[in-house]
């Protein structure tokens, strides 16, 4: 299937879209620790330590001590490497250090020092945040150490580490016999897709990422360890089920429903450039008849020098026998015949390096070469919008999608960009959209449009495809649809509503009794009190 040329570049298409295609006495008091069971640490804990002033370097040299995992600080060589994120527009941003936390301890430490010498922190998974918010000024808390992996097929759960990239957690599931429903990027931690919901192709049959977490433990502000379930910190389970990334303390694990492994066949189908409209009106009435066991998206490219392509692909529950009807629906429905079209049978891992862009890969391959010597994927530049379809689109809607893409390769001729449609419903939206902090739970599809660069493309071209965004947001998108929140969007200005809506108030609850100082603190964090209107 590899040497398929064709097939290669819908695999390198894939991959393109994995973007295209997320006071300390009341805290100590309201937690009632002990009554709840929760582990205490052997490390001091911030809230009995009074303000030591700046770090000194003999500062960090003691934190550096105290760790059973390693910090790395600027003079390291390391440090050049370890510093970046996934996405390279970040590559400016310069912690004062950056410390691999082997336990729960480690972080409490990180914790206690970064409180006592007033030195910025945040978290750092798997490094893909869209804003840049898993790296700061002063100190970043990587959990990436932290990522073991186990299943329980008794009770059908599997643990796993916060610092677990998604390739390896698949890998350690699917060998198991057992799913769990992620997303594509197989370099995405766990932690920052799953706090902030985790959208994916299994998502309309088994429900999100957060959908299936029973439990979280975490390091809370004041150095405490907690774990949240449906009887301890309940609400704070809640909060980790959408609430995002970065806000409520530091993920050391998670327990999730596992489920038994379906047999899993995938397809895609393009369309001429001038079929893409109906293509796109005719995918999002079909998508509202399909069952659960389909996923889908639909996508609209505008490949630089490389022209137009309109595609769809789905991964299906089931036989390739049980999914031909629904495809044949889908091509009547379009009333074009397709350029192109391909299906096939898979296992869950086997379809998730095809989703992933690893198709024929070593498990090893699939990381970037700085997690794994053996990796073979890389950063890229890239910037994003998303937003929702809340009802099927009619024809001129379609049509002033697929004029949108026409727009940025008229101003951007050499730019890569997408606008990806991801089909919501099934058990999406059976639940309840104050069930957990996940509030997308009436959508027909989710939205989202990017534009990529490399090292040469020129900043007039950059700036236009960050003008193009911009344009959508403000002319094209419909702003009370909502944004999801693991796409992170540094330039929405009410983010707060668009990602949260009415979950808002009850997340800036659990933001003031689990970090009533704010010390995990971002642009787009949960405030400890609500936006004045
Ligand atoms: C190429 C690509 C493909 C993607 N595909 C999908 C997809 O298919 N489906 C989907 O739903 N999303 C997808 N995303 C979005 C992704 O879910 C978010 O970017 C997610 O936040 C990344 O998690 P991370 O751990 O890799 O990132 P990080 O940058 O490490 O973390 C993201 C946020 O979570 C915080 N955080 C990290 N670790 C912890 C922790 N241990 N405790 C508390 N907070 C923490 C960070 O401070 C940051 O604010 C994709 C992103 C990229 C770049």
């Amino acid at each position: 299937m590899t040497s398929n040329p064709t097939f290669d570049r819908r695999a390198f298409l894939r991959r393109s879209l994995q973007l295209g295609t997320l006071t300390t006495g009341a805290l100590a008091a309201s937690l009632t620790l002990e009554g709840c069971g929760d582990a205490k640490s052997s490390a001091p804990s911030p809230t009995s330590t009074t303000n030591l002033g700046p770090a000194t370097s003999a500062d960090w040299s003691k934190l550096a001590a105290s760790l059973s995992g390693s910090l790395i600080l600027p003079a390291n060589r390391a440090y050049a490497i370890d510093r970046l994120l996934y996405n390279s527009k970040f590559v400016d941003l310069r912690p004062q250090g950056i410390a691999y936390c082997e336990s729960a301890d480690d972080v409490s430490r990180c914790l206690e020092f970064a409180t006592s010498h007033d030195v910025t922190l945040t978290s750092r998974s798997g490094g893909h945040s869209y804003g840049g918010y898993s790296s700061c000024e002063g100190l970043v808390i990587d959990v990436s150490r932290m990522s073991d992996v186990s299943v329980d097929t008794t009770t059908d759960t599997a643990t796993v580490g916060a610092g677990a990239q998604l390739i390896d957690v698949y890998n350690v599931v699917g060998r198991q016999g057992r799913l769990l429903p992620g997303g594509s990027c197989p370099s995405v931690g766990i932690a920052g897709l799953t706090l902030g919901g985790g959208v994916g192709v299994f998502a309309r049959r088994y429900g999100l990422t957060s959908d299936n977490l029973r439990s979280v433990s975490l390091v809370t502000a004041d150095g405490h360890h907690v774990k949240a379930n449906g009887h301890d910190h309940s609400d704070l389970l809640w909060a980790c089920q959408g609430g995002g990334g970065g806000n409520f303390g530091v993920a050391t694990s998670f327990t999730f429903n596992v489920h038994a492994m379906p047999e899993v066949t995938l397809f895609t189908m393009q369309f001429p450039w001038a079929a893409a409209a109906t293509m796109l009106e005719a995918w999002q009435q079909w998508i509202g008849s399909t069952p659960d066991e389909l996923w889908s998206d639909c996508q609209l490219f505008s490949q630089g020098t490389y022209g137009f392509l309109a595609q769809t692909n789905g991964v299906y529950c089931g036989s390739a026998a049980a999914l031909a009807p629904l495809l044949s629906s889908l091509r009547a429905l379009i009333g074009t015949a397709p350029s192109y079209s391909f299906v096939g049978s898979h296992d869950y891992l086997e379809a998730m390096e095809i989703e992933a862009g690893c198709s024929g890969l070593a498990i090893a391959s699939c990381h970037l070469s700085s997690h794994n010597p053996a990796g073979q994927l890389s950063r890229s530049a890239f910037s994003a919008k998303s937003s929702y379809v809340n009802a099927a689109m009619t024809h001129a809607q379609a049509q002033s999608m697929v004029a949108a893409i026409e727009n940025l390769q008229s101003h951007a001729p050499t730019l890569g960009g997408a606008l990806a449609f991801d089909s919501y419903g099934g058990a999406i939206n059976r639940v309840a959209s104050d069930e957990t902090a996940f509030v997308h739970r009436d959508k027909v599809a989710g939205i989202q449009a990017t534009y990529s660069w490399g090292t040469y493309t020129p900043a007039s071209e950059i700036d236009a495809g960050q003008a193009w965004l911009t344009w959508l947001g403000a002319e094209i998108f419909d702003p009370t649809t909502g944004a999801y929140q693991n796409y992170i969007d540094p330039t929405l200005s009410d983010w707060q509503s668009a990602y949260y809506g009415k979950n808002l108030k009850r997340l800036v609850k659990v933001k003031n009794k689990y970090d009533p100082d704010n010390h995990f603190s971002f642009a787009q964090s949960i405030p400890t009190s609500l936006p004045r209107r």
